[in-house]
């Protein structure tokens, strides 16, 4: 009854980008005014938590430093509930506005709160916003350098924010400056509509498709042997978290259907199975030794 797929061992990726209802790069938002001036994200974090433990699923949180600052004791709930913990960086800023030193100081401190709070090495890494894109695509080589495991900063789509439209499309170790790197990029899932790259399962895209496409693009992924990957945010579970001033456009994209999100993640959580990134990353390893 769990699992509608053919291909029962394909197990699909489900992340959680662990931040509070501030946490977007938008330029009026001021990122530091709005900290500590209290949010829902207890709350909606125990609802997150609970749907996984009802659904028997796991989960990737990419984990803000800041929110590891903030919120311990939520930090150390995500790892005792069998869940991974991993890197959003610190401050979410947009990484390719970043200096490269400067990214490299933001990850390599919310790796080291996130491993202080949970005694576990930090194997992941999501920019904010999907910001690593071509023109910064050599930042990879610090997250080699930090001794990260895998990426999933890459979306294979075309927007005014982010998107490697052409990049690769499933899991696999990239190429930068010629060099293939010791660490794999987990791009996020897409579906081929229109002659175009798009995103189904996550944020936006998860919001604004009704259930029934999300499951066939999922299903469809599954039947050519791949994973699809889910991803949101804390907020996009609770339509009474308060919320940015944004532009029409802005708050369109950020708000859409949020009071139907969590009721669809439920269903999908339900219908197919989940774990986390870290754990897929080993089994793939385990079948390719054996
Ligand atoms: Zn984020």
């Amino acid at each position: 009854m769990i699992n509608i797929s053919p291909h029962t061992n394909v197990c699909n990726l489900l992340t959680f980008d662990t931040e509070e209802w501030f946490h977007a790069n938008y330029d009026r938002v001021n990122l530091a005014e709005c900290r500590g001036k209290g949010s829902n994200f207890r709350q909606q974090m125990d609802g997150l938590l609970q749907l996984c433990s009802d659904t028997g699923c796991k989960a990737t949180f990419f984990v803000l430093g800041c929110i590891g600052e903030d919120y311990p004791d939520v930090v150390r709930s995500i790892v005792r509930s069998g869940h991974e913990v991993a890197s959003h960086g610190y401050s979410h800023q947009l990484a390719y506005t970043q200096t490269r030193e400067v990214f490299r100081a933001d990850v390599k401190k919310s790796v080291s709160i996130l491993e202080n709070l949970t005694g576990m090495k930090v194997q992941g890494y999501r920019a904010p916003s999907w910001s690593i894109v071509e023109k910064n695509l050599h930042y990879l080589e610090t997250l080699e350098e930090l001794g990260i495991s895998y990426d999933a900063s890459i979306f294979p789509v075309k927007t005014f924010l982010y998107g490697i439209p052409d990049a690769p499309t499933t899991i696999h170790h990239p190429r930068v400056n010629g060099r293939e790197l010791n660490l794999f990029e987990v791009p996020m899932s897409v579906t081929r509509l229109f002659g175009k790259n798009i995103g189904y399962s996550g944020g936006f895209y998860f919001r604004f498709f009704p259930h029934f496409f999300i499951k066939q693009c999922i299903q469809r992924a599954n039947r050519r042997g791949e994973n699809a990957i889910v991803y949101l945010h804390p907020r996009e579970i609770d339509a009474e978290e308060r919320r940015l001033s944004l532009s029409w456009k802005e708050a369109f994209i950020h708000f859409h259907n949020i009071r139907g999100t969590k009721d669809k993640l439920e269903r999908i959580m339900k219908e197919f199975t989940f774990i986390s990134i870290a754990e897929h990353l080993r089994r793939m390893q385990q079948d390719q030794r054996s």
